[in-house]
């Protein structure tokens, strides 16, 4: 099934917050699951496709219910969701 239009929204998250949240992504000496685990904690959740850090959330309506998905910038673009 293709999926409608989704209603996007930005993911809203403090300056600090972001700025601890980058320290660690950006940290190799910081595990992978480790890293994904601070974005979940951090933004809700991680992008759907690549896993990076989300800026938008994209509310899908599907036959009553939302299904909501996280996309970074950079899948954002490759899905032309904008
Ligand atoms: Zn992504």
């Amino acid at each position: 099934m293709k999926k409608p239009k989704p209603t996007m929204t930005p993911v809203v998250i403090s300056d600090d917050k972001l700025q601890f949240l980058k320290k660690k992504v950006d940290d190799p000496n910081v595990l992978q699951f480790l890293k994904r685990d601070f974005i979940r904690e951090t933004m809700g959740g991680t992008c759907s496709i690549c896993e990076e850090p989300p800026t938008k959330i994209a509310t899908y309506r599907m036959e009553g219910i939302s299904v909501i998905e996280r996309y970074c910038g950079k899948c954002l673009e490759k899905l032309s969701l904008k």
